[in-house]
């Protein structure tokens, strides 16, 4: 047998591959559990920090509840509820902004040293090829 295998159960009706679409070199993640958030769950109502903005509330909840695993000054580190991939962390302001360049001084320079900071961490624990920062 020739190409991509699937799943145990691969025959005439089931070939290799059916509805994953056509193999390709991009790799793409699977990530199912994420269909919760796009159908809808835990997202915001509105634009305002009062409308369920889950990085207003989640330094609010102890760590664990919250995810939140380091707490700076003016800005804190949060585990993706809805990852694409294992390690996925999030570094926010604790103030409801919507743009990167809303941040002030102090939170821009505390944003960047958490980001380095879960990087070393992350790198130390389970030595990810790559990285990405948005
Ligand atoms: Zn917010």
């Amino acid at each position: 047998m020739s190409g991509v295998e699937h799943g145990p159960e691969h025959g005439p009706s089931n070939p290799p591959g059916a509805g994953t679409g056509v193999p390709d070199g991009w790799e793409r993640l699977w990530t199912p559990h994420r269909m919760a958030y796009i159908k809808g769950e835990g997202k915001p109502t509105g634009s305002g920090p009062e409308d369920g903005c889950p990085f207003c509330d989640a330094p609010e909840l102890d760590d664990a509840t919250g995810l939140v695993v380091a707490r700076g000054k003016t800005a804190y580190v949060v585990l993706n509820l809805y990852p694409y991939n294992s390690g996925h962390l999030l570094v926010c302001p604790y103030r409801h902004v919507s743009e990167y360049s809303a941040l002030d001084e102090d939170e821009t320079a505390e944003v960047a040293a958490l980001t380095q900071a879960g990087l070393r961490a992350l790198t130390g624990a389970t030595g990810p090829r790559g990285s990405t920062s948005a």
